[in-house]
């Protein structure tokens, strides 16, 4: 079987992406799509329409402290004055038995994720690595979808704005872009990125050899 990809999700907060990937693991492209979704730790504390384990795992400081002491993250940053990490266990042990996984991490952690994996003797994920950029479709728009879905206050959101416009830059480094004007189109653009990458040849190759093998013993 061949190793699973990697799929590295960045944008702006407040661009949409949390709606986008719960319709890509939730809707009716699940079952297509079929993506092991990364869970992040972080020390920010839950917001009310998440789920502890489904959104992230919530830790304190100290914990996270001590996983970063342990080499227990893939990558971690500091965003908007918290901590937020990719754990080793939400990753490797998916991609090598064959599961896609989808990370959503910020800009500077898709660098490290990016960067690690360009040197490949010691790529760690050993595997390959797609990036994708989700943009707003204006700055007036992120200012409005901030606002509107109340969950940060005057001070919080500003500090996302004030953080997007450097974040929105860093464009350059993803392979794909999806400006999400609308979120259902959005989701589909993104579930036919994964596919196309699932379905080239070389990936298929033993559900390929096992039709071929069908074939032979037909005679
Ligand atoms: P939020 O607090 O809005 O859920 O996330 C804030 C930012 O942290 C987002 O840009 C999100 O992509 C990023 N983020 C979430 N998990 C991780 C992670 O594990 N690593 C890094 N580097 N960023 C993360």
């Amino acid at each position: 079987m061949s190793r699973g990809e990697l799929f590295v999700l960045s944008a702006p907060s407040g661009t949409g992406k949390t709606t986008l990937i719960r319709s890509l693991l939730q809707g009716e492209l699940a079952e297509f799509a079929n993506v092991h979704f990364s869970v992040s730790h972080t020390t920010r504390g839950p917001r009310q329409t998440e789920v502890a384990g489904r959104d992230y795992h919530y830790v304190d400081v100290a914990s996270f402290q001590e996983m970063i002491v342990e080499d227990r993250f893939l990558e971690w940053a500091e965003v908007h004055n918290n901590y937020y990490g990719t754990s080793v266990d939400e990753v490797l042990p998916y991609l090598e038995r064959g599961n896609d996984v989808l990370m959503d991490i910020d800009v500077q952690g898709a660098e490290r994720i990016l960067s690690k994996h360009a040197v490949a003797d010691t790529d760690p994920l050993k595997t390959a690595v797609h990036s994708i950029f989700i943009m707003p479709p204006t700055y007036r728009d992120l200012e409005l979808r901030l606002s509107q879905r109340n969950l940060d206050d005057a001070e919080q959101i500003s500090r996302r704005l004030a953080v997007s416009r450097w974040e929105i830059k860093q464009v350059e480094l993803y392979d794909y872009v999806i400006v999400n004007r609308e979120a259902d189109a959005a989701s589909h653009i993104l579930a036919s990125i994964i596919l196309d990458k699932r379905h080239r040849r070389t990936r298929m190759a033993s559900e390929v050899e096992s039709v071929l093998e069908d074939f032979k013993a037909s005679r």
